[in-house]
């Protein structure tokens, strides 16, 4: 049964309300003074509060202020009641956090009317709250999906462009070394003739796997960069630890074996790499650092494949 919480510092008052309120099919709580509401309010978590105004020791606007500070994103309905029906005691009720103000004498149907329409608005909140809850998880998935690359799950190009630049800057400020891979399927159109797209696919994922695998720090950063292309982005790594990630990398993938037997470079599937550390003078700008890469794993692929080329 849910519970209503009523305080009036008046003992016949409290009776009266209580048993109406229990007519009504609530649980009734009772509270003699705005200090022990509080305590009963903390430990009971009533549904709505029947509030008397004018009380001994701390008022009911008070009251009603301290329990609306304890919760401040929660909502409890309070309805005020008070002897007295001027309107700036309306407003004040109002204004100390109460949602509507009842007249003594207070008529069983005026309140149970009352009780029902704040409950209403009390379901309405809650349906708006799980439904900002649930926005706000839906957000955060396409977030997610907005920087992941769809086939292999790791980063996308997006992702790699934003990270990139902010590790770029970061390296400016730190004086750190940053270094760069780009990693390519060798004899990759071969593989697809050979074995058809749908296995093209699942080796891509299989590669992106273990060159992820390869990148050990928490820093470190691996991503789809084109087709079956992917690339590394290694902060505070110097070109040296950058190449021996890579030459792990690349071992990695061909220690997982995947059958090539069109590819003339080796009886499984390889990738080559190419290397570039961040060079402040030089490369200016990420299209530059990248371009260093790109022209190491060209010199990869002429050299004859299945190796990591530093710039
Ligand atoms: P190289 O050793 O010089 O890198 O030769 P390659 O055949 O790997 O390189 P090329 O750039 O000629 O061909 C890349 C191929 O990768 C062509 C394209 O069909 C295939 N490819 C790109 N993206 C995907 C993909 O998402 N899935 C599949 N299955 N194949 C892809
Ligand atoms: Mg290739
Ligand atoms: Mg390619």
């Amino acid at each position: 049964m849910p519970k209503i919480l009523i305080v009036d510092d008046s003992p016949t008052i409290l009776m009266a309300l209580e048993t109406m309120v229990r007519a009504m099919k609530f649980e009734p709580i009772t509270a003699e003074s705005g200090e022990r509401a509080l305590e009963l309010f903390a430990a009971e978590r009533p549904e709505l509060v029947l509030l008397d105004v004018n009380m001994p020791g701390i008022d009911g606007y008070e009251t009603a202020r301290r329990i609306r500070a304890a919760q401040p994103d929660a909502w409890v309905p309070i309805i005020f009641l008070s002897a007295n029906e001027y309107d700036q005691n309306f407003e004040r009720a109002i204004e100390s956090g109460g949602d509507d103000y009842l007249v003594k004498p207070v008529s069983p149907v005026v309140l149970s009317a009352k009780i029902r329409a704040l409950q209403r608005l009390d379901q309405m909140r809650g349906k708006l709250v799980d439904m900002s809850k649930e926005l706000s998880a839906a957000n955060q998935r396409l977030e997610t999906l907005a920087h992941q690359d769809g086939l292999t799950g790791i980063g996308n190009r997006r992702a790699f462009d934003h990270v990139i630049e902010r590790e770029i800057a970061r390296a400016l400020r730190s004086h750190e070394a940053l270094s760069v891979a780009l990693c390519d399927v060798d004899h990759f159109k071969a593989y697809n003739d050979r074995y058809g797209h749908p296995a093209g696919d699942e080796c891509l994922r299989k590669v992106s796997a273990a060159i992820a695998r390869s990148c050990r720090r928490g820093t470190d950063f691996a991503a789809r960069y084109g087709g079956e292309e992917f690339a590394l982005l290694l902060p505070d790594t110097p070109a040296e630890g950058a190449l021996k990630v890579v030459e792990t990398a690349r071992h990695e993938v061909a220690a997982i074996a995947i059958p090539h037997e069109a590819s003339s470079t080796a009886q499984v599937v390889t990738i080559s790499a190419g290397v570039a550390t961040f060079l402040p003078e030089q490369d200016k700008g990420a299209a530059a650092f990248i371009a260093r890469a790109d022209q190491a794993l060209y010199r990869a692929k002429h050299l004859g494949r299945n190796r990591c080329i530093g710039a």
